[in-house]
């Protein structure tokens, strides 16, 4: 586990949005002692209420612009699809020197919606922590979220060096490792490993739904079978996912074209009766498992760990 720093990295912090996400950031900043000041922001009175009940941060307001006034660093951790509008309302607000950075699943459109309401002298540093749970909102975050987990870091030609390297040290401050690439790779990286497997598990549970010969009841019955493993993405928060696929049109649209050939080559072997053909497949993605497994990504745990003490994340938070 990270220890907690020996003096803060900024002195005042604001997180707009109280999500899963945004509330494990204003718990990790807490936890780690990176900001000497955390300011929550989020649009919902009984969401800031609730905050306020949790205590995890200094401030809580439901005014995104009265949020960033004076802090050094704003997070925005809203749906992809709103940062826009999130930044237009805070445009005005924003100090001198500050920093903007975000953690949208998306990064290329993201760039494209801040740029334009960010005044000369405020930096932007996009962030995408690849870290999370299918659960939303404030109660659903714990500040070790980040832990061990990677932070991808996309500088535009609105960054500093100095801000990227703040932004880094945050997130290494709350114990990830910090990856640097274009807004572009990492649409094209993060549509592979992660917005194109939720597509697939969205599918599979509503081809499930929408079978007529097999009961609603047979389906969870057996779900133990694989399909269980789906369920869980395939209960990701629904806004957030409409946005990253409507903001990462292409990229997902390439890996998709690129999954049905793939798919249909499968198919072919499971036609013609191709054991050699399926067993070298599923020895190589074996492999991938036990690689992912073997950098800390995953738990070795049978059934996933489901059932060890850190599955659930409200204990750990
Ligand atoms: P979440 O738990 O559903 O929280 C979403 C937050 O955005 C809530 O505070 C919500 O406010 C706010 N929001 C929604 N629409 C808004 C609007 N029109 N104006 C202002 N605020 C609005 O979602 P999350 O999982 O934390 O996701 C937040 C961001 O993190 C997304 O960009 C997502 O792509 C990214 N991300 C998510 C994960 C993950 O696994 N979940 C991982 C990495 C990155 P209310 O409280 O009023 O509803």
């Amino acid at each position: 586990m990270a220890d907690a720093l020996s003096a803060p990295l900024f002195e005042r912090v604001a997180i707009i949005g109280m999500g899963l996400i945004g509330s494990s950031i204003a718990r990790a900043a807490k936890h780690y002692g990176a900001a000497s000041i955390v300011v929550a922001g989020d649009r919902d009175e009984a969401v800031c209420q609730r905050v306020r009940d949790l205590g995890f941060a200094d401030v809580v307001t439901h005014s995104a612009a009265e949020a960033v006034a004076e802090a050094d660093l704003v997070i925005l951790c809203v749906p992809v699809g709103v940062m826009g509008d999130v930044a237009a309302e805070i445009g005005a607000s924003l100090k001198p020197g500050a920093i903007v950075s975000d953690v949208g699943s998306v990064k290329n459109a993201v760039v494209e919606a801040l740029s334009p309401h960010l005044a000369e002298g405020v930096w932007l540093v996009p962030a995408h922590p690849v870290a999370g749970t299918e659960y939303s909102g404030p109660d659903a975050g714990f500040a070790v979220l980040f832990e061990n987990r990677w932070c991808i870091l996309t500088p535009c030609d609105r960054s500093s060096d100095d801000a990227v390297a703040a932004v880094t040290a945050l997130w290494r401050a709350f114990g990830s490792n910090v990856e640097t690439m274009t807004p572009t790779h990492h649409d094209l990286v993060l549509a592979i490993t992660s917005h194109v497997p939720h597509l697939i598990a969205y599918n599979i549970v509503g081809t499930a739904a929408h079978l007529e010969a097999v009961t609603q009841s047979e389906v969870m019955k057996f779900s133990a079978g694989g399909f269980r493993d789906f369920t869980r993405i395939a209960s990701s928060d629904p806004t957030m996912w409409r946005d990253v696929f409507l903001h990462n049109k292409e990229a997902v649209l390439e890996m998709l074209g690129r999954f049905n050939e793939d798919l249909a080559a499968l198919a072919k072997m499971v036609r013609w009766g191709d054991g050699d053909g399926l067993f070298d497949l599923f020895t190589r993605t074996r492999a991938i498992r036990r690689g992912i497994i073997a950098q800390g990504q995953e738990t070795q745990a049978p059934d996933f760990g489901r059932r060890g003490p850190t599955s659930d994340p409200a204990a750990k938070a």
